[in-house]
């Protein structure tokens, strides 16, 4: 039978965890110098219901920088912020299967395929800035912290490491400049988008922030709304088709939940209406997925019937 007993929660992830942790397979990302200091062994899990619970199992308090899951936040922010319309005039919401730093545009558009591959999230950055100019970062903070339900901080020296070596975002940058798709300079859009991508969690936070997801935007443990609704549900579905870089159709397929991974090792998955669940574990397999964490998903979503398309 399945868990739905408190204990037997935490049971689970600790089972999970003792299940997968002698998993040593695959990298730390080394690309941005500061993320090689990660330490390889961590692994946490977390699972946060839309009732305001916390179950958690290993290192789920260590921190780790949000990366790339930050790009489904600020997609429904800017959603929020600036309309559906605007939102889907400068980017698209088709899964490109592409990697997440591609050079690749919609020709059809000449826009970006979706928000989820790095030339989408810096878009939708510029449109963040172009919206609210100077505050644009304040904003995303304040967002993601009333998510978690507590106030979030920026790592600085992943920051300044992203900015010294982030020349592939820079080329990305300026070619939505050439393409009309960012309207403020690309130097603006890049240093929300540094920001957004340093912002420090843990996989406690993150199970927080995808139980406000699955709660329809508002923080269930603490009440806060920080997500529109609407905007809400065009997230998830743009995380369940894009969220997982180019494994994001193998995910939909074996997993079947919304979510997002980072190249730190974190990987945010979120269960309509019922739960946000976060792994962390910073050892990436090729597509640069948490190798310990897609394997946690797989075990959770069986032990816990978490498919969407599920039957049983
Ligand atoms: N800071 C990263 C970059 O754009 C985010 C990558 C990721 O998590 O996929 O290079």
């Amino acid at each position: 039978s399945r868990p739905d007993q408190p204990h037997e929660f935490e049971t689970l992830l600790e089972s999970v965890r003792l299940m997968h942790c002698d998993n040593h397979a695959g990298e730390v990302a080394s690309y941005i110098p500061e993320l090689s200091k990660a330490s390889p062994e961590h692994f946490g899990l977390a699972m946060a219901t839309i009732g305001g619970k916390l179950y958690t199992a290993g290192d789920a308090e260590a921190p780790f920088t949000i990366q790339s899951i930050s790009k489904a936040f600020t997609f429904c922010l800017a959603l929020e912020v600036a309309g559906h319309s605007a939102v889907l005039a400068r980017v698209g919401v088709e899964p490109s299967g592409d990697a997440f730093n591609a050079i690749f545009f919609n020709p059809a558009t000449n826009r970006p395929y979706n928000p989820m591959v790095n030339a989408g999230a810096i878009t939708i950055a510029g449109l963040l800035c172009e919206e609210l100019g100077s505050g644009a970062f304040d904003f995303v903070m304040d967002r993601l912290s009333a998510a978690a339900g507590r106030r979030l901080t920026l790592d600085d020296a992943v920051y300044r490491s992203e900015s010294e070596t982030g020349h592939r975002n820079r080329a990305i940058a300026y070619l939505l400049l050439a393409n009309g798709a960012l309207t403020v300079s690309p130097d603006e859009a890049l240093d929300l988008y540094y920001r957004q991508c340093s912002i420090s969690v843990t996989a406690s936070d993150l199970a927080r922030m995808g139980a406000t997801l699955a709660n329809m935007g508002e923080n269930p443990a603490t009440g806060a709304e920080a997500f529109e609704l609407r905007a809400v549900r065009n997230t998830q579905a743009v995380m369940f088709t894009c969220g997982m870089y180019d494994y994001a159709g193998h995910w939909a397929y074996d997993i079947g939940v919304p979510a997002k991974s980072g190249v730190a090792g974190g990987i945010l998955g979120v269960v309509n209406r019922q739960l946000g669940i976060a792994t962390y574990s910073p050892r990436l397999d090729v597509k640069g997925n948490s190798v310990r964490g897609i394997a946690s998903f797989e075990t959770l979503a069986d032990e816990l019937g978490l498919h969407a398309f599920d039957c049983t």
